[in-house]
Order: structure tokens, then C-alpha cells, then sequence
């Protein structure tokens, strides 16, 4: 592109005040050829392939001008605090810039604008701030201390996706049946993990407190990257205690190892055998609490809650300003597609996931 060109490109945007465009152009030019070719394949799947009206399946169009965004740009580093008149101009701004991370934050009284000639700027910290859908956040980042299977760092296999499906079921049963919420939204975020919008409009005003006592209600494990610390269950935690045996004490007790299961979690290798003999042609959850070996209970659950119950990052949960990941954008250590997806007990990346390459 010209310079002309990429002139005239950037003087349709909004927010045109704040893109110095002869830092833009001058870092286009310090770009190596890689960075150049990334460029032009994240513009071409924007321009292409994104569809912006798929978000309003998370946010709501008719206040979309007063929405935040953020952005990571290549070599351009991190912006927040913009807003967009229209839903086109979002488009544009994305696939005009070499957009290397996409997020959506919270919605304000008014647009976000940057100081101009005449006025300063609107920021989130000046603006009034009206809502924030509520946010689940899980990562694998969270069970690398814990998975079991033999992948390192960033790989992902079948059976550490399966903590990320137990996660997503868990934390999608207690939002529907103990909360009463109606409207959740599942999104794979392109890497290693899923977000949950719940969308019910009760949900938009929640403050920080209350956000906390929610997520509280569902977490046992609050230090997630740290020593593996796990609550007890209390006596009002029935509900969440069945759904612990109901949906992951099961699959426990089969697919996890004779050795591991008699180290850890309170099995002899005759209860075990038992155990599995009973429960081989039975889901009654009397049958699996019946299983656990007397007086045995608490190491069991807190076993199988260290090792397998989600494991909830909770800042983003509790963070009223927080960015999240925009469904649709490309995540850009995998190349990506983050999307909704219907079934998060049942996706799994590793078959399921859409590449930028698939589609450019
Ligand atoms: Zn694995």
C-alpha cells in the first residue's frame, strides 16, 4: 500500500487524532518479512472472514457505540479505551491494522474518545460505566501443576482437554440450576481454554462483590498457579457435592490409575476393584457415593477436586473493567479461530478448532 493509499485508509477511521501515522508507516517499514506476511494474513482473514455481526451473540447492538475495545496491534503494542460510532468502522479498524490480539471490555454511559484540540479524553476511568456481562475464564494455564498426561508447556492433548471439558460442564450445570441463569454463551478462546458469557441482563450491573460471592460459591481452589491448596466441602455445600459425584467422580474412579487412585485417594486395591465391579454397570449416585470406602470421603473429594474440579481464574470473573478475548478473532500463538461453540463438554480443539490458514 502506498503511502497515499494507507493515508487516505486512515483518515475513514475513527479516532483518527490518536494514529500517528508516521509511527505507523515507519513501523511498517521495520517489519521482517515474516511479520510482513502475518500482516497481510491477518488483514486478509479480517477483511474476508469476519463477521462482526456474530457479536452480538455476547454484546447487544444498539449500545455498541458506548462498547470498549481493545487491541494488541504487531509491533504496535497494547491500546484500550476506544470506541466505535458503528460496527463497519470496528471492521475496518481491524483489518486496516496488523491485529494481533482482539478483546471487548465492559459498556459506558458514554463513547470513549481521545482528547482532541478541544476536549480531553474519554477514557474508562472518566467515563460512566453502565455493565459488564459475568465471565467464566478457564485455562489449561491453570493445570499444568496437576495434569496428569505427559504433554510440557503449551501442548495439549486428549486427556488434559478432558479437565477442560469436566470444567466447562461443572461451572454451565451451577450457573443454570443453582443460579437460575438462562442465557450462557461458550466460546473456545483459540488457545488453550474457554470463556462462559452469561448474557441474562441481571448480570450487567453486578458490582465486584457480588461477582465474587458468585464465582466463590463454585470455586475450591483459589491459589490455582500456586501450592495446590484445596477447600473443604462445608455442610452448604451439598449441592455442589453431589454435582462433584454426579459429573466427575465416575470417570475418576475408571480413568484414573489403580496406583494413583490407592496413593491418593483413600481406595485399597480390593475397594477399588469393588468399586469399579459396581459401578461398571451403574450411574446411580448412591452407587458412586457408595463406592468410596468408608471414612474415606474427605481424601477422596479432595483429591478428585485438586485434580480435576475447574479450576476458575477468578480475576476475570470479579473484574468489572476486564478485556476478554472477541469470539472471532484469531488468537495468535495458534492461529486460531476463537467461536462459540455449542457443546463445551464435547469440543475439543485438537479435531474441532478452526486455523486463520483453513480459511485464507
Ligand atoms: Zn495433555
Amino acid at each position: 500500500m502506498s503511502d497515499k493509499a494507507l493515508d487516505k485508509k486512515l483518515d475513514t477511521l475513527e479516532n483518527i487524532d490518536e494514529i500517528d501515522n508516521v509511527t505507523t508507516r515507519r513501523k511498517f517499514k521495520i517489519f521482517t518479512e515474516e511479520e510482513i506476511k502475518l500482516q497481510n494474513d491477518l488483514q486478509t482473514y479480517y477483511r474476508d472472514h469476519f463477521d462482526v455481526n456474530l457479536l452480538w451473540r455476547v454484546i447487544k447492538r444498539e449500545n455498541f457505540d458506548t462498547r470498549e475495545f481493545g487491541f494488541n496491534r504487531l509491533n504496535a503494542g497494547f491500546t484500550r479505551n476506544k470506541s466505535f460510532e458503528q460496527p463497519a468502522h470496528l471492521k475496518e479498524y481491524m483489518h486496516t491494522f496488523p491485529i494481533i490480539g482482539a478483546y471487548i471490555g465492559s459498556l459506558y454511559k458514554n463513547r470513549l474518545l481521545p482528547k482532541d484540540r478541544y476536549n480531553k479524553a474519554v477514557t474508562i476511568h472518566n467515563a460512566e460505566w453502565l455493565g459488564r456481562e459475568l465471565i467464566f475464564d478457564l485455562d489449561l494455564d491453570d493445570y499444568n501443576p496437576v495434569r496428569r498426561c505427559k504433554c510440557e508447556g503449551k501442548d495439549v492433548c486428549e486427556d488434559c482437554w478432558g479437565l477442560m471439558q469436566e470444567a466447562a460442564v461443572i461451572i454451565d450445570d451451577t450457573l443454570i440450576h443453582d443460579f437460575g441463569f438462562k442465557k450462557l454463551e461458550w466460546v473456545y478462546t483459540g488457545g488453550r481454554g474457554y470463556h462462559c458469557w452469561v448474557l441474562d441482563s441481571k448480570t450487567m450491573p453486578l458490582d465486584q462483590n457480588q461477582r465474587t460471592a458468585i464465582v466463590d460459591y463454585m470455586q475450591y481452589i483459589h491459589d490455582p498457579k500456586g501450592l495446590q491448596k484445596v477447600d473443604k466441602i462445608g455442610s452448604f455445600d451439598e449441592r455442589m457435592k453431589i454435582r462433584i459425584y454426579e459429573k466427575l467422580a465416575r470417570n475418576f474412579i475408571f480413568n484414573e490409575t489403580q496406583k494413583f487412585l490407592t496413593e491418593n485417594a483413600g481406595f485399597s486395591v480390593n475397594s477399588l476393584k469393588k468399586a469399579r465391579q459396581k459401578l461398571e454397570s451403574s450411574e446411580l449416585l448412591r452407587d458412586i457415593v457408595d463406592a468410596i470406602p468408608n471414612g474415606k470421603e474427605p481424601i477422596f473429594l479432595n483429591t478428585l477436586i485438586k485434580y480435576h474440579y475447574p479450576r476458575i481464574d477468578h480475576k476475570v470473573t470479579i473484574d468489572v473493567r476486564r478485556l476478554i478475548r472477541m469470539p472471532g478473532s484469531i488468537h495468535i500463538r495458534s492461529k486460531n479461530i476463537s467461536e462459540y461453540i455449542s457443546n463445551p463438554g464435547k469440543f475439543n480443539p485438537i479435531n474441532d478448532a478452526r486455523n486463520m490458514y483453513d480459511l485464507i
